[in-house]
């Protein structure tokens, strides 16, 4: 069917900008075990601003957009976990059957990147095209910034009722990756210090997340004051402005008995200070995303001395559908006040959604398709 697509003709390189722009793009029917949702949300991300920015590899012609929401409109052949008319969000892809995705680990799938930046199915194939032409569009499997997708049966998660679907799409990343990184890694029990470096929508998201846990000391960083004051109002109990002395005063606040610290900065590469800042068995979750060349420092003899842990943790961790609806109803129920983050924009301001994020303007743009 005919549908409206952003297709990115190439991305920002040293000396020329982006071209990102509505089209009329071709999109083929669902195969097995694949829906065609009608989009009708759909967030902007760290993801696609790294693939526009070069950061991370996307193929071009091709369609970003990895945290769509909308109505299932078709279902392929064998599609038994959801119905025409059903209200999705789309969540991360997975095979399902590697050793991860049997063990219940599908954030961690073995094909999980081929899935996410490859452009196309596993077997090569593509989704969408424009006369004629192959686009990169299958995105994590949906490149949602379209009116229309197709998306594996198994990523979705079903919206809750009373919960608006315009707010579900960001919880298919950014939000479950930073409520994930706090309720089903860390898990801090009664009485338990956090640090969190960058309060962007990551770690506002695990801001809101240890305040629903016994953790007594949220601490949030950032260079932003105005987010560090947005953090405050959603639960964080102190908040330090980045510079050279944050290690020194973490140590001070938490008399150097930080129990958690969570890396949650946009490239920034704080890990090795959210490792110095904890005390003895403290945990440090590196959340945020980094160049694929990045390494991180950390002092031999303080790690082995203390005991000390750091984890790598991709999309929150957990079991997929099931954590996401969680998310979705705790939302619903005034317990996960996602909607202070977010402002909507129209399909066609793309672009300016993309501007406003990589300012800091807007915390989470969500773009609407309906609008
Ligand atoms: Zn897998
Ligand atoms: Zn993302």
């Amino acid at each position: 069917m005919q549908i409206r697509a952003a297709v990115m003709e190439k991305n920002d390189g040293t000396f020329t900008k982006r071209d990102i722009h509505l089209d009329d793009v071709e999109l083929e029917e669902p195969r097995a075990g694949e829906v065609r949702v009608r989009i009708t949300s759909c967030g902007v991300c760290g993801t696609d601003r790294g693939c526009i920015h070069g950061l991370e590899p996307y193929p071009t012609p091709g369609v970003l957009g990895h945290e769509g929401a909308g109505i299932v409109e078709e279902i392929g052949p064998d599609v038994t976990l959801v119905k025409p008319g059903d209200r999705v969000m789309i969540g991360f892809p997975y095979c399902g059957v590697c050793r991860s995705c049997r063990a219940g680990e599908p954030r961690y799938c073995e094909r999980g990147l081929e899935l996410s930046f490859s452009g196309y199915r596993l077997d090569g194939s593509g989704g969408m095209s424009r006369k004629g032409e192959k686009l990169a569009g299958r995105f994590f499997q949906q490149s949602s910034w379209a009116t229309h997708t197709i998306a594996l049966e198994r990523q979705l998660a079903k919206v809750p009722e009373g919960l608006e679907l315009d707010f579900a799409g960001p919880y298919g990343c950014s939000i479950s990756t930073g409520a994930g990184t706090i309720l089903n890694v860390l898990r801090p029990g009664p009485g338990s210090s956090i640090a969190i470096f960058g309060v962007g929508n990551v770690g506002l998201a695990a801001v809101m997340a240890a305040r629903l846990t016994a953790a007594t000391r949220i601490i949030a960083i950032d260079r932003v004051p105005e987010r560090l004051a947005l953090a405050r109002s959603l639960g964080a109990t102190d908040t330090l402005e980045h510079g050279p002395d944050t290690v020194a005063q973490l140590k001070e606040m938490t008399r150097e008995h930080l129990d958690f610290s969570v890396e949650a900065t946009n490239g920034s590469n704080l890990v090795s200070e959210a490792i110095t800042a904890l005390g003895i068995l403290g945990t440090c979750a590196m959340v945020g995303g980094a160049k694929m060349t990045a390494s991180v420092k950390m002092n031999h003899p303080d790690v082995l001395l203390h005991g000390k842990k750091v984890v790598g943790v991709m999309g929150g961790g957990g079991q997929t559908p099931h954590f996401l609806v969680s998310l979705m109803e705790l939302q619903r129920d005034g317990r996960f006040p996602l909607e202070r983050l977010i402002k909507f924009y129209n399909f066609a301001d793309v672009n300016q959604a993309i501007d406003d994020s990589d300012a800091g303007r807007t915390i989470k743009p969500v773009l609407r398709m309906t609008a």
